[in-house]
């Protein structure tokens, strides 16, 4: 089933006077959301007792949760100790999903730094590659690692090199940051027809099943001619891009991935946005 719920803690969480993320699934629950992303993105820092413990309590109100590894992730650089480094980060983040009880694990892939973008890439899929051998080993074979879209164009991370990426294991699947995609590209999601194309494009290359069941990232962000700069809420008219018109081809594709909001302290409402919008299609 389409699932849709905030990624991190949205202000209305604190204002309400809640403060730790083992209030957050009955708090999701209690607003009709489905999902929730745990950010490991500055350090996985917290221990497995703790994860565990959180994990109990996301399991009794039904919210499945998902973590976003470090963003020091750097598969591409030409420094072998940093592309060690990234593997790790991502069986860190690994292990606190199984106390979670999760099965997805977002990242970044990397940047091109200053070698040629193929250079980058090539480095990128071996190391990838490479990391999943080790997940395997480590007894992960079961998770998901999700290779993001990202905003910006020193990044890499369009939408043809995340499902190259995705193409090396079963176990590797998107996460499509369409706010990421439209700030890349300057703004080019505004149709139907232009979600289609690429929604089209995934099914060419990747298969249904991968497509269908796809991660997404989706909030507005304000982009400048190096692509994003900032998130923003779905109070903004500039940026975009629109849900609605997504949610039309979502619909009429019958996909079912997984929405988590990254709006700018708006997440859980603009996730609930979201998934009513969703709902009211016919
Ligand atoms: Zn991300």
């Amino acid at each position: 089933m389409i699932k849709f719920g905030p990624s991190g803690s949205s202000n209305s969480f604190f204002d309400e006077g809640y403060k730790t993320t083992v209030e957050m699934p009955k708090w999701l629950a209690g607003r009709g959301l489905d999902i929730f992303e745990y950010s490991f993105g500055q350090g996985v820092r917290l221990s497995s007792e703790t994860a565990t413990q959180m994990g109990e309590t996301f399991k009794a109100e039904n919210i499945e949760i998902s973590v976003h590894a470090p963003y020091f992730i750097s598969f591409g650089s030409d420094n072998e100790e940093i592309v060690l480094k990234s593997t790790e980060y991502i069986i860190q983040s690994l292990k606190k999903l199984r106390c979670f009880g999760g099965q997805r694990c977002v990242f970044h892939p990397g940047s091109e730094g200053k070698q040629p973008r193929k250079d980058a890439m090539l480095k990128i899929m071996n190391a990838i590659e490479h990391t999943v051998e080790i997940k395997n080993q480590m007894g992960y074979q079961d998770m998901l690692i999700c290779a993001e879209t990202m905003g910006k164009h020193a990044q890499i991370g369009t939408v043809d090199e995340i499902l190259e990426i995705c193409k090396i294991d079963e176990s590797i699947y998107p996460c499509m940051d369409f706010g990421h995609i439209n700030s890349r590209e300057g703004g080019s999601l505004k149709t139907s027809d232009d979600f289609k194309r690429i929604i089209d494009k995934m099914l060419d290359s990747i298969g249904e099943e991968k497509t269908k069941n796809m991660h997404v990232h989706f909030s507005k962000i304000q982009y400048g001619p190096k692509g994003e700069l900032k998130h923003l809420t779905f109070a903004d008219t500039e940026y975009g891009p629109e849900f609605e018109p997504l949610a039309r081809v979502l619909f009429d594709y019958k996909l079912t991935p997984h929405i988590l909001s990254e709006s700018n302290g708006t997440q859980a409402e603009d996730a609930k946005f979201m998934k009513n919008y969703y709902w009211s299609l016919k």
